[in-house]
């Protein structure tokens, strides 16, 4: 954790949630309980820098299934902040703007840890590390040994602010549902169902 720890907590949910289902939801709650986070703030990705802009649902689809998914809970909100941005989403760029507009806040990033293990690989990571704590949201299984032992021997100044947050209702995968609505089999229960109708009404991943 960082030193001078402020009280109020913010969680920012990143991912191009595509679609977004009840893993990525699980996930944002547990994180809310166990760092005591007031807020959570889905945050879907715009372009993302690693990505082909074809593979992946435009961005005010996806941000309207995460609005969908998120509405009966009060400490989740979505922004559309990386979707309304112009070029690639680098998370540097839209952490600044969260701390400017949360300044009292502690910032926790969420995201899932096969996206976490590439951060060194990110725009200005090392101005990441200093902005905001971590937190990799595991499928179960995940064995975070060899990426910790990589941290405490090349960056042994951040390994405190990395945590791992081991959550089986990650078993559910965005992939698979894509796959799963292309062959023509069952998603319900997957993912809310105001999303699976969404998914049906606009004839998405067929
Ligand atoms: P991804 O490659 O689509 O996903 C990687 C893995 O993590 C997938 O298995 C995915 O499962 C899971 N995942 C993604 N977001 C998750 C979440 N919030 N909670 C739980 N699991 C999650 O990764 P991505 O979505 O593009 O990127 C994740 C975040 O990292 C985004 O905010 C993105 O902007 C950021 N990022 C930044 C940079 C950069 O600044 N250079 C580079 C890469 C990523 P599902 O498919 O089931 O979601």
């Amino acid at each position: 954790m960082s030193n001078n720890k402020k009280v109020n907590h913010l969680g920012i949910m990143g991912g191009t949630f595509d679609p977004i289902h009840y893993g990525h939801l699980v996930a944002a709650e547990m994180a809310r309980s166990k760092f005591n986070l007031s807020k959570v703030l889905f945050i879907p990705t715009g372009i993302p820098p690693h990505k082909n802009r074809r593979d992946i649902s435009a961005g005010e689809l996806r941000f309207e299934m995460v609005e969908r998914a998120i509405q009966d809970n009060p400490a989740f909100a979505c922004s559309s902040l990386e979707i309304e941005r112009q070029g690639p989403s680098y998370t540097v760029e839209t952490l600044r703007v969260l701390s400017r507009a949360w300044p009292e806040h502690e910032l926790y990033f969420i995201t899932g840890t096969d996206a976490l293990r590439e951060i060194f690989s990110w725009r200005e990571a090392e101005e990441i590390l200093t902005l905001i704590e971590f937190i990799g949201a595991a499928r179960p299984g995940f064995d975070a040994s060899d990426f910790l032992e990589h941290v405490q021997e090349e960056h042994p100044d951040i390994i405190g602010k990395i945590h791992y947050l081991e959550v089986p209702a990650l078993a559910i995968s965005s992939t698979d549902i894509r796959f799963r609505v292309r062959h023509r089999q069952p998603i319900r229960y997957l993912l809310p169902e105001s999303v699976r109708l969404f998914i049906q009404e606009h004839n998405l991943y067929t």
